[in-house]
């Protein structure tokens, strides 16, 4: 992408209401802005690095032999009274239709998943079953803040796996955490299996939680196993001994980023999803939910990763992979050949299959370019500028580094491949 084609630029001024690196950062860099408290519209930067996230999660779910579905936000309220949640969902947004017909918005989906699946699942031979789904989800928070960490109208990976036995469940659900890891590690931040309650669901979940600064929640960690448990059920105090091992219990501010739960029969009871079991009885069927929120991620991921100047992203999920720079020269000769070698990288580039944002603004300083490449937080950045083709070389910087160095015209198209696919 040509910068100066981009609708949405950088701006100088931090959001007023801005209370974390990604509220501050992602909107002064143009990913992402503000509709209203919790509810953001994600711009042409934002979308590529939200997409990559949701890709990442896909292929994990995939892995794991879920089937993706998209079932729909707009939930009828008998669905909920099956199950008895119309009025225990707190943050449930709830609406009026024609002829005074109720309405939630999808909050999570288990009244919906359940009897969808049940239409097609008859038999212990049609288990087990996992389903996901990538799709906004709604939830009246009382505060939304920090960004992307917690809105009102938010990105969710939600999978519901049904099962005939608890073995065959608890083999899945263990695998289920190894996907989730696999995720977030894709994605570059940690993430600390947790114990924690199970909420409106279930007696416990397992949570994934990041540690970061501006986290909402309390963990109790062991510094050596990594055991965790969350502040809501714990016993665990700052500095006791693990219970699991030789460890120190530390406590660390966290976010959620993901959360998985076994439902038992709560839903299933509630629909009357039974199979016919191997001996010809019905059984109700077993089923667990996985839940992980790609904008919070996104969110976090800058929390995690960012410096004074700006953002600072993991290939995995960068917008572009190379932030190709070309500095305006005086001389108008030099100025075109400057513009003639950026602009043969950037098609050479984009017929590689290199994902490259070209700063090719002519009104722009020096001193801009550089601040905002800084913000944006590609992970490599290329130069091109009077100076650095006067050594027949362009100037190649790491994001995560302050140092550059010089590379020969001729050996940048092999050093970029190599450092894409690395
Ligand atoms: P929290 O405790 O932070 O309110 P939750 O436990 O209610 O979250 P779940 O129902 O477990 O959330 O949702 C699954 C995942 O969806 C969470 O792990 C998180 O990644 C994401 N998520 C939940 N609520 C929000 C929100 N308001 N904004 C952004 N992402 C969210
Ligand atoms: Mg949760």
């Amino acid at each position: 992408m040509k910068y100066s084609t981009s609708f949405a630029k950088t701006t100088k001024i931090a959001p007023h209401d801005a209370d974390s690196a990604n509220a501050r950062f992602l909107v002064q860099a143009g990913f992402i802005n503000q509709l209203m408290a919790g509810v953001y519209t994600f711009l042409p930067l934002g979308i590529r690095v939200l997409d990559k996230i949701k890709n990442i999660v896909r292929e994990e779910m995939n892995a794991l032999g879920s089937q993706e579905v998209y079932m729909p936000t707009l939930h009828p309220k008998e669905h909920y009274l099956k199950t008895g949640r119309w009025d225990v969902i707190d943050v449930l947004f709830k609406l009026e239709g024609a002829g005074g017909k109720e309405y939630a918005l999808g909050s999570t989906h288990e009244e919906i998943v359940t009897p969808l699946v049940q239409q097609y699942v008859k038999s212990y031979k049609d288990l087990p079953v996992s389903v996901y789904q990538i799709q906004d989800k709604f939830r009246n928070e009382p505060r939304a803040k920090s960004g992307l960490l917690r809105g009102r109208e938010f990105s969710m990976k939600d999978m519901y796996s049904f099962h005939l036995t608890e073995e065959d469940f608890e083999a899945y659900y263990e695998k289920a955490k190894q996907a989730y890891l696999n995720v977030f590690h894709r994605c570059g931040i940690d993430a600390i299996i947790t114990e924690a309650s199970g909420g409106v669901f279930s007696k416990y979940s397992h949570e994934f939680q990041t540690p970061t600064e501006c986290g909402e929640d309390l963990i109790y960690v062991c510094n050596t196993c990594q055991y965790a448990q969350n502040r809501e059920i714990t016993e665990l105090k700052d500095g006791d001994k693990c219970p699991k091992c030789e460890g120190t219990i530390k406590e660390t501010k966290t976010i959620e980023v993901g959360n998985i739960f076994p439902l038992k029969t709560k839903f299933s009871e509630s629909f009357g999803f039974t199979v016919a079991g191997e001996e010809g009885k019905q059984v109700p069927v077993l089923m667990g939910c996985y839940g992980i929120g790609p904008s919070r991620v996104m969110g976090s991921i800058v929390e995690v990763h960012h410096d004074e100047r700006g953002m600072i992203w993991p290939k995995s999920v960068a917008p572009f992979q190379v932030h190709l720079v070309s500095l305006n020269a005086k001389d108008q000769t030099i100025q075109e050949k400057v513009i003639d070698v950026a602009e043969g990288f950037y098609q050479d580039f984009v017929k590689a299959g290199v994902e490259v944002l070209w700063d090719d603004r002519v009104e722009t300083s020096p001193g801009e370019k550089f601040a905002d490449a800084d913000l944006i937080g590609i992970p490599l950045r290329l130069v091109v500028s009077e100076k650095t083709l006067a050594e027949e070389a362009i100037e190649w910087k790491l994001r995560t580094e302050k140092e550059f160095r010089l590379v020969p015209l001729q050996d940048i198209m092999e050093q970029v491949e190599t450092f894409v696919s690395e």
